[in-house]
């Protein structure tokens, strides 16, 4: 059960001289002058169980007649099992659900911290801070649009624009009255690649428990580290004969990847990701088109302009919204990808199916897909979306259609 209440736990540290403070109810409430603009931030604490959530609402009130306004809410996402990859282990995800209002909709959009790319809540929150007084009276038109106008403002942390640009296009879908892969022209019987599963780094034991405890899944990606994972794979295939993919995590040397690709490719596994560091694009160049199995990027694969970047040195890219700033770029990402020969993933963090339900809707466009995340959560926050092992059934609902399991109302 969510409950609110206690005392407010955050605040906004950097005053302007001009603000008023107050106390409404248990709310601490703070005015700000910000460009002549009149809006609010009041913090909340939110208890789910036994754990407790710090937030804050950002709501203009501005004007009475004020057409978007955006509140944003941090949550601690608790994974089931500790989730490790080469550079380290997660055993609970910070998140912010983005929640738009406009014209008496609702949309939602989602953006988790990220040690690896710098992304903290403080960077989020400050970025959302920065644009929500911009929306006040902004009347969505063409999110794409609204994507360009605010580019300058969130193109330092493209997580924030992720979630902001998914909520816009939650919105926009609702206007229009169906799910977002309809308004796009995609169709429900569009051939849709299966979600793997995730394996996080652990004793081969432990990996293979973890695996049959997912039976029937269809493709699994196996997390390794710098060791290659060569016999843990042979572990995991005796028991198998579902798909395997390989993600290294940048833990691989130039002069492995052969080797390594070359036991993989035995053992049937279809591709490996991101073998070497972020920027070793040269080595990368060497090894394209010389070993046994197709090379993916994620890592090297960020933004819009990596694309182009990536056709000589991989055989595919993995797209994530929070990477590249939302659904905005990722669909013009996967026009340029496939207009360039590389094949596309759409991948995902540890989000709830707020931020995982919009790679969803992508679903039709894809070569592969890595949108397990929410699954691997104790606790999903959303609701919506419905697995069939591997398989996601596109969205009925207009809009995202997904939905926070318990309303946060504002004390
Ligand atoms: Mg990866």
């Amino acid at each position: 059960m969510y409950s609110i209440g206690g005392s407010p736990s955050c605040c906004d540290s950097a005053a302007a001289q001009n603000d008023r403070e107050c106390s409404a109810g248990k709310n601490f409430v703070k005015l700000e002058t910000v460009r002549h603009v009149w809006y609010s931030k009041s913090c909340f604490q939110l208890k789910i169980g036994s754990q407790s959530h710090a937030g804050t609402f950002v709501t203009d009130f501005s004007s009475q007649n004020f057409n978007m306004h955006i509140s944003y809410h941090t949550f601690d996402l608790q994974l089931r099992d500790p989730f490790t990859i080469a550079r380290g282990t997660v055993t609970c995800q910070p998140t912010v659900i983005v929640r738009v209002e406009h014209d008496g909709l609702i949309g939602l959009g989602e953006a988790t911290t990220n040690p690896y790319y710098g992304v903290t809540l403080a960077k989020l929150t400050s970025a959302l801070d920065q644009v929500a007084p911009k929306l006040r009276n902004y009347r969505l038109e063409n999110p794409a649009e609204l994507w360009k106008e605010l580019d300058s403002d969130l193109s330092d942390c493209r997580f924030a624009q992720c979630a902001l640009d998914c909520a816009i296009w939650d919105i926009y879908a609702q206007q229009q009255g169906m799910p977002l892969w309809k308004l796009w022209g995609l169709r429900d019987d569009d051939p849709r690649p299966p979600s793997c599963y995730t394996l996080g780094i652990d004793t081969d034991e432990v990996m293979l428990r973890k695996m049959q405890a997912q039976p029937e899944w269809p493709v699994f990606k196996i997390k390794v580290d710098a060791g290659g994972g060569v016999p843990l794979v042979q572990t995991l295939r005796r028991s198998t004969s579902a798909k395997f993919r390989v993600d290294a995590n940048c833990s691989w040397k130039a002069d492995q990847v052969q080797q390594f690709s070359a036991h993989l490719a035995e053992l049937d596994v279809e591709l490996v990701e991101q073998p070497l560091p972020a920027d070793e694009l040269a080595a990368m160049r060497q090894l394209k088109g010389r070993c046994a199995i197709p090379l993916m990027a994620d890592e090297s694969c960020l933004i819009e302009e990596d694309v182009d970047r990536c056709v000589d040195a991989f055989d595919a890219i993995n797209i994530k919204l929070v990477k590249c700033g939302g659904l905005t770029p990722a669909r013009r990402m996967i026009a340029r990808a496939t207009q360039r020969g590389l094949k596309v993933m759409v991948g995902c963090m540890t989000e709830s199916s707020v931020g995982i339900s919009a790679g969803v809707h992508l679903l039709p466009l894809l070569d592969y897909a890595d949108l397990d995340g929410a699954l691997l959560l104790a606790d999903d926050i959303a609701s919506g979306l419905n697995w069939d092992r591997g398989h996601c059934q596109l969205p009925t609902q207009p809009g995202l259609g997904v939905r926070l399991k318990e309303p946060i109302v504002d004390a």
